[in-house]
């Protein structure tokens, strides 16, 4: 046996608990076309006209499965063959479903159902609304993974985690989440914001990059002369670090506040570090991951100025070298308590049990936490509101010239058919550099500018465990590791809600969340963005599933954790088109706001608008929201 197999076999690379745990052990299927993740889950339909509505099958429930999820295999062949130019052929035709709707949606995230939503919202509860999307369940990036570890259901975000800053909203983003039930200040009661409050932040020193393996607990809240004596760093990192943490020194005298500002906003955090705060280089992997959260690079590719404005205290990374610069107080935030157990989903799933009726139970922000969709009742002919899942569009076309078209003819592949329906409007609420693909009649320097939104690759991990205790045993909630494979690993958000109650003592099974990023550092940033992103889509979840392992026994193994016999299942959320671009003073021209890219890309066309949150080139769900609301008020204005 070669020593990778007996490690493998030591870690529990053998054990099957993706497969054996896969929905109880029953595999369910989608008649011709497969969608299979790489974890080999499929889902099997039996029957003849199940060939083109999997989702009719009692067993499909796309929550619970584990593996590879994200972008998932099977959304994306008929996107990237579309884009490699591989699709349409003289003899690809749309066959006509006859179907005709008030309003067609292409993408079912969170943008794409408030676009639903407000459109019924205005024109009246009888609207006709068809809404597509390529995944095998709804939400976009606000997925729901679910867990079951003995008799216990654990809930996670699959991809968009909490609301954040909901007083920032917009009255229009505001108004939604309150029709939809949602009370923010609940949050304060019901986010425990003390279960956590002894457990500190650990960072994680492995060998390959900080030549051992250490786990040095008290990140962020041990005095920093103190902290940097229990790490591997050089003599010389630790130095600096603590002269960058705690010495008051303006890097910047002699200049204004505006210009320190104007300076700061034109170097990266890691030049900032060595070039003008004069740190040996030696600091830098030490500090590469800080940013890798909110804006999927590293500080080489991330402005000075961004950095000092976006303190990450939450994870215990707070930018160093800014103190002494006297540029003022950041205004200070909410906390960051709103979250759901599945974090945005609840946000989608409150948006479709409103659009299709009896789809999820109940009636409250509480209830609909444990309340199960049923995805059978999605698509029914005669609904005023259908979902069809599993569905690429593959254009949207008006019936005639743009100007005096009636409608708009939305072809799709589902399964293996080519279909098409009509919309007298139609909103694209997908990702936006996917538009000039499906309506190749826009105006060139549109194409152009929705070409120019690469979207930002992520991993949102989750692993399911047997308990929670090595973190407690050595007094941590969560562990940056700059160096390994993924960046962060944190115990879930300690949030019950109605019947869902939080795994609250340390014997009791927990979900954990890792971050990767898979970005390509000191490359320019879109670069970092696509090779990331061919990265993940290349990497087998066997990969992934070792280096899970490897990572997580390397780092609690001392305090008793037992990669092969604690983990009990494993999420990974393959988000290759993550974040929506959002534009960097280091990267991007500071453009006047309608010469913006996105400005510019999410022009009205017709009868058909653009929404998503790439239409604001804002990573949050509540500018989803307010493009969904935009894109409904440009058709309904020219109705
Ligand atoms: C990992 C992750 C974490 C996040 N965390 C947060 C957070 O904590 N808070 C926050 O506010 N925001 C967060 N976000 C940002 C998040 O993107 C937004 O909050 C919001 O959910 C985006 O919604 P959307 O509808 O605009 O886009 P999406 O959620 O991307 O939905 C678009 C849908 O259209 C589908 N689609 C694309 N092309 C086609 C096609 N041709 N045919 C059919 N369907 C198509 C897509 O597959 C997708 O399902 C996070 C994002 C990611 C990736």
């Amino acid at each position: 046996m070669s020593s990778r197999d007996s490690r493998d076999r030591e870690l529990g690379m053998g054990r099957k608990i993706t497969r054996r745990d896969f929905l109880n052990g029953v595999s369910l299927a989608v008649g011709s076309s497969m969608l299979a993740s790489s974890a080999g889950q499929i889902f099997a339909l039996d029957g003849p006209e199940s060939a083109y509505q999997p989702e009719k099958n009692p067993k499909y429930y796309p929550p619970a499965l584990m593996g590879m999820r994200g972008n998932h295999d099977g959304t994306f062949t008929y996107a990237h063959k579309l884009r490699d130019g591989d699709f349409w052929n003289d003899a690809a035709k749309p066959e006509d479903t006859g179907e005709k709707y008030d309003l067609v949606v292409v993408g079912g995230g969170i943008s794409g159902l408030a676009a639903a939503y407000f459109f019924r919202q205005q024109a009246g509860p009888k609207s006709r609304i068809l809404i597509l999307d390529n995944h095998d369940d709804f939400g976009g990036h606000a997925k729901r993974n679910e867990f079951r570890v003995g008799n216990r259901l654990l809930l996670s975000n699959g991809g968009t985690q909490s609301i954040e800053n909901p007083s920032d909203y917009s009255d229009v983003s505001k108004r939604l989440l309150k029709d939809l039930g949602i009370e923010t200040q609940r949050f304060y009661k019901d986010y425990d914001q003390k279960l956590y409050a002894e457990l500190k932040t650990a960072c994680f020193f492995d060998h390959e990059t900080f030549g051992e393996d250490r786990l040095v607990p008290g990140m962020g809240s041990t005095p920093w002369p103190e902290l940097v004596k229990q790490t591997p760093l050089s003599e010389v990192a630790r130095r600096d670090i603590v002269r960058l943490y705690t010495a008051k020194t303006d890097y910047l005298a002699g200049l204004s506040r505006e210009e320190k500002r104007a300076r700061l906003a034109k170097i990266s955090y890691a030049d900032f570090l060595t070039k003008v705060c004069a740190a040996h280089p030696d600091v830098l992997p030490f500090f590469q991951t800080y940013t890798h959260d909110l804006w999927a690079v590293g500080i080489d590719g991330i402005s000075a100025l961004a950095c000092y404005e976006n303190p990450d205290d939450y994870h215990a990374m707070s930018y160093a070298g800014f103190d002494g610069l006297g540029l003022g107080e950041v205004e200070e935030e909410e906390p960051y308590i709103f979250h759901f157990p599945d974090g945005n989903a609840s946000i989608a799933r409150l948006l479709v049990r409103s659009l299709v009726p009896g789809s999820i139970s109940g009636q409250t922000m509480e209830d609909v936490v444990t309340a199960r969709c049923d995805y059978g009742r999605l698509d029914n002919a005669g609904a005023a509101v259908r979902i069809r899942l599993n569905t690429t569009a593959v254009r949207a076309r008006h019936a005639g010239p743009t100007e005096s078209a009636k409608e708009v003819e939305v072809a799709y592949m589902r399964g293996d058919k080519l279909l098409s329906a009509k919309g007298t409007i139609c909103v694209l609420a997908c990702y936006n550099m996917m538009i000039p693909y499906l309506c190749p009649e826009l105006p060139e320097p549109q194409k152009d500018a929705l070409h120019l939104g690469v979207k930002e690759p992520f991993i949102y991990t989750h692993v399911a465990l047997q308990n929670w205790t090595p973190f407690h045993k050595l007094g941590i909630q969560q562990i940056v590791s700059p160096g390994s494979y993924h960046c962060l690993t944190k115990l879930d958000f300690p949030v019950s809600i109605g019947e869902y109650q939080f795994p609250s003592k340390p014997e009791e099974p927990m979900v954990l969340f890792m971050l990767r990023t898979p970005c390509k550092p000191r490359l320019p940033r879109r670069d970092q963005y696509r090779l990331g992103r061919y990265e993940l889509m290349t990497t087998p979840f066997p990969t992934f599933e070792r280096n899970i392992r490897d990572q997580l026994q390397r780092m609690l193994g001392p305090a008793g954790f037992d990669s092969a016999r604690d983990i009990a299942g494993i999420t990974v959320n393959r988000w290759a088109h993550g974040y929506a671009y959002e534009y960097n003073s280091l990267s991007d021209p500071d453009l006047p706001l309608e010469q913006r890219p996105y400005v510019i890309g999410r022009k009205q066309f017709g009868r058909i608008s653009i929404a998503n949150s790439d239409a604001a080139a804002s990573a949050y769900s509540n500018a989803a929201i307010d493009q969904a609301y935009r894109a409904i008020q440009e058709q309904i204005k020219n109705a």
